[in-house]
């Protein structure tokens, strides 16, 4: 089977295009080889991918559905460039469909090709309405619509465009580091930052012994559903009770969750700045908890010395649970788990904040020696799915 991949940002990228054109075919090629020898090509403004036709083409459409930076895909005849061949395809395949409506939309790459877009797109509709009597043109609402390239020496003809994911093509943007709690948040956070071309590998912050081994297994969960949108990914699994304690016996209890994620962002941006990352990524939205209000934001971002990204930060909680559905984290995500035990937990969080009062609450801390021991016992994995 062949099938023809078009991308929609990438041709904006003058002399860097080859690079994404790339990219975008190897992610194509990690996600397909499993179903069979794969053959990939690229051609002008597209690329072109050849599989046995054994390979089952709904696994192939839902795999290529995951590989960011497509506009839209399909399955597609391969002819040369004779409108007699195309015309022979068309009084095979027609017939049998049935329709009332259609609309031929031709496009031309390969300007020596002797007809212009326009001439094939009147020959090829005179065509099917004396193959289908009684059929008529519609362009706004066509029950079938007939695709045809020229490209090179071929001829593409299809009948159906696939979606694709949009973005730009995983790896091209750039190594980024995502906080993932078990939240439903985070991994939506990450897939947001994959879909614009970061590559992302993931910190977890867990409380064992006072949380459970069942919270981390979560995580690893979560890591591997975002696998097949950007391949392999290293997972950093990061001790956090001891420097939890010692928070909640020396520091006012309305600011633990900032002293939490202060301590959880230099622990996470010394990690990117070892694996050359260049920013962090959180879950964090407007308002939605306690430690997301504009100040305590403020507060936390104060010890990054790296840039915290926060794709959610403009999103609704229902518009974030509609991508987690859509990318199957979501499932994950709702399973329970202890985020934090109660004890570790403030009765009344602060909602105000500066970082001068957080600066204040971590003055009896050992800032430097608790983030280099939380470092030296960092647990680094593959997330595999
Ligand atoms: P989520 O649904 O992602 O858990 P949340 O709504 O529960 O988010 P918070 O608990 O305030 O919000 O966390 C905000 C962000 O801080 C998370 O999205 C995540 O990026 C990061 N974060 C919080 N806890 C952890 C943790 N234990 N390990 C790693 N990152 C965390
Ligand atoms: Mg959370």
């Amino acid at each position: 089977m062949q099938i023809v991949l078009h991308y929609a940002e990438l041709g904006l990228k003058g002399k860097n295009r080859p690079y994404f054109e790339i990219r975008l075919a190897e992610n194509a090629k990690r996600l397909l080889a499993p179903l069979g020898d794969l053959r990939i090509r690229r051609q002008p403004g597209r690329i072109l991918l050849t599989l046995p036709d054994a390979a089952p083409w709904e696994e192939v459409r839902r795999r290529l559905s995951m590989t960011f930076g497509l506009s839209y895909f399909a399955r597609i005849h391969v002819l040369k460039a004779d409108m007699e061949a195309l015309e022979t395809l068309l009084a095979t395949e027609l017939p049998s469909m049935n329709v009332k409506s259609f609309a031929c939309r031709c496009r031309r790459m390969n300007k020596d090709y002797p007809l212009t877009s326009e001439q094939m797109n009147r020959r090829l509709g005179a065509f099917v309405q004396k193959l289908i009597p009684g059929t008529t043109v519609d362009l706004d609402a066509p029950e079938l619509e007939i695709f045809v390239e020229v490209v090179n020496k071929d001829f593409y003809a299809y009948f159906r465009r696939e979606p694709g994911p949009g973005g730009l093509p995983a790896g091209t943007a750039g190594r980024v580091v995502t906080l993932l709690s078990g939240g439903i948040d985070s991994p939506v956070a990450a897939w947001r930052m994959i879909r614009r071309g970061c590559r992302t590998s993931f910190v977890h912050f867990h409380s064992m012994p006072f949380t459970s081994q069942a919270s981390v297994d979560k995580v690893r969960e979560l890591a591997q559903k975002l696998e097949p949108w950007q391949g392999p990914a290293r997972l950093h699994l990061v001790p956090f009770a001891a420097l939890q304690q010692e928070i909640v016996t020396s520091s006012p209890q309305e600011f633990r969750i900032i002293l939490y994620r202060r301590f959880m962002t230099r622990i996470a941006a010394a990690i990117a700045r070892r694996e050359d990352a260049h920013a962090l990524v959180t879950g964090d939205s407007l308002g939605q908890v306690a430690s997301q209000t504009l100040t305590n934001l403020e507060t936390i971002n104060a010890v990054a010395t790296i840039p915290v990204l926060r794709p959610l930060i403009g999103m609704d909680k229902q518009e974030i649970i509609d991508t987690a559905r859509r990318i199957a984290t979501f499932d994950v995500s709702n399973l329970p788990h202890d985020d934090c035990c109660s004890f570790l937990m403030p009765r009344a969080p602060a909602t105000a904040s500066s970082p001068e009062k957080a600066a204040e609450a971590e003055k009896g801390l050992e800032v430097d020696r608790l983030v280099k021991e939380a470092l030296s016992k960092v647990v680094e994995e593959r997330a595999t799915a």
